[in-house]
C-alpha cells in the first residue's frame, strides 16, 4: 500500500475509482472472449484443411505411386512410423491375448489361452478353432507379416499384398 496515495486522495473518492476499473475490465473480457473463440475455431478449421491436404497427397503417393521428390523424405518417415505403429499394436494385441482366458479345457474345464498347445491342468492337447489362426504372408513393400487374404497391407497401406499372388 502506498501511504502517499492514501494521504493525497480523499477516502470518499477511492471506491468510485475502484468501481470504474472493475467495469472496464469486465467489458473488455466480454468482448475479448468471443473473438478468442472465433479465432480458435478458424485456426482449428484451417489446421483440419492442412491435415486433409497432407492426407490427400499421402494417399496419392501411396496408392498411385506418384513421386513428389520434395516430400519423399516425409513419405518414407510416415512409412516407418506406420510400421512401428502396426508392430506396437500387434504386440499389444498379443499381450492382451496371452492374458485373456478364451477357452476352457474340454476334459477338465480349466482356462486356456489361444497359444496353449496342452492343458496345463490335465495335459489334454488343445484344439483351437482354425478360423482364429489366419494364414500369414509377408508384404512385398514393408515385409511385415500380414494376413494372406489382405487386399491392402494393414501395415503400410500399399496394395502390394495382391500383386504378390497374381
Ligand atoms: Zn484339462
Ligand atoms: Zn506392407
Amino acid at each position: 500500500m502506498n501511504k502517499k496515495y492514501d494521504e493525497i486522495i480523499p477516502a470518499l473518492e477511492r471506491p468510485q475509482t475502484v468501481k470504474l476499473q472493475a467495469s472496464v475490465e469486465e467489458n473488455t473480457e466480454k468482448e475479448i472472449t468471443p473473438l478468442q473463440e472465433t479465432a480458435e475455431k478458424l485456426r482449428e478449421e484451417r489446421l483440419g484443411l492442412i491435415i486433409q491436404i497432407g492426407n490427400e497427397l499421402h494417399k496419392k503417393m501411396r496408392l498411385q505411386g506418384i513421386v513428389e521428390p520434395e516430400f519423399t523424405e516425409y513419405f518414407h518417415r510416415i512409412e516407418e512410423l506406420d510400421k512401428e505403429i502396426y508392430i506396437t499394436i500387434k504386440n499389444e494385441e498379443r499381450l492382451r491375448m496371452n492374458s485373456l482366458y478364451l477357452y476352457n479345457c474340454t476334459e477338465c474345464g480349466s482356462k486356456l489361452t489361444l497359444h496353449d498347445k496342452f492343458c496345463g491342468s490335465c495335459g489334454t492337447s488343445v484344439l483351437i478353432p482354425e478360423k482364429n489362426l489366419e494364414e500369414l504372408g509377408s508384404c512385398t513393400n514393408c515385409e511385415e507379416e500380414i494376413p494372406h487374404s489382405a487386399i491392402f497391407c494393414p501395415c503400410c497401406g500399399r496394395k502390394t499384398a495382391v500383386s504378390q499372388e497374381s
